[in-house]
């Protein structure tokens, strides 16, 4: 298997990683503020990015994006806001408790979490309401001082299975461990990206174009299924 750092470096000739296709990047660039960051990865949920950004940018418009403001905040109005993104009464409730819990248990801000050791401050994060591993590794990853847990989103997941990183059953955390033996903690948000690049845009689930594939001379599904 090849060092991260040559996958990366091999990613890093086909893709250019743009803010502006990674919602949770750009708010935690702009905003630095792990309850905004949150939301805007909640948004992520279940929907495309495209679709996350416009209702990221409703919710702003309509009701604000503070702590405060969505604690005050109808569900109803919330919702409203949302509807760009799917899910968005299922969404409004969790971000509407999400807002109570943090007033409730964490004193209206979530800053204290980010310079907690990796793992309670996840523990903290999926405490919340709708707020998975995913999720709370994505906060992490943007914020924390450190993290331990490089996120798997689905794109990801499928990536490294058909490079034969992880085994076709692994589940979240097996996928993570393998990651972390092949990249440095400093590169994780590079890999995140990268890869999740990689899924978008070439590993595709239907029909990946392993013609075009920066990393084909290392993938398993590759060299063992399509060349036999
Ligand atoms: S060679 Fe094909 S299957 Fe392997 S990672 Fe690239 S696109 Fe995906």
């Amino acid at each position: 298997m090849m060092e991260g750092e040559h996958i990366l470096k091999r990613l890093e000739e086909v893709f250019k990683i743009d803010e502006n296709e990674f919602l949770a990047l750009k708010v935690a660039r702009i905003y630095k503020d792990p309850f905004i960051l949150l939301i805007a990865t909640l948004l992520t949920q279940n929907t495309n990015e495209r679709n996350a950004f416009k209702a990221f940018n409703q919710l702003k418009g309509e009701i604000g994006l503070s702590q405060k403001e969505l604690l005050n905040a109808r569900i109803e109005d919330i919702a409203s806001a949302l509807r760009p993104g799917g899910l968005h009464w299922v969404k409004a409730k969790a971000i509407k408790q999400i807002a109570e819990k943090v007033e409730r248990e964490f004193n209206g801000s979530l800053g204290s979490i980010l310079r907690l050791p990796p793992r309670k401050a996840r523990e903290k994060l999926i405490s919340l309401p709708r707020v998975g591993f995913k999720t709370a590794d994505v906060v992490l990853l943007n914020l924390a001082e450190e993290t331990d847990y490089i996120p798997i989103d689905t794109h990801i997941e499928r990536v490294v299975k058909k490079l034969g990183i992880a085994p076709e059953k692994a589940g979240y955390r097996e996928i993570q461990e393998k990651l972390s033996k092949i990249f440095n903690k400093k590169d994780y948000l590079r890999a995140h990206l990268l890869l999740i690049l990689l899924g978008r845009r070439i590993c595709k689930s239907r029909n990946p174009l392993c013609g075009e594939c920066p990393l084909n001379n290392i993938c398993n599904y590759y060299n063992k299924v399509k060349l036999g």
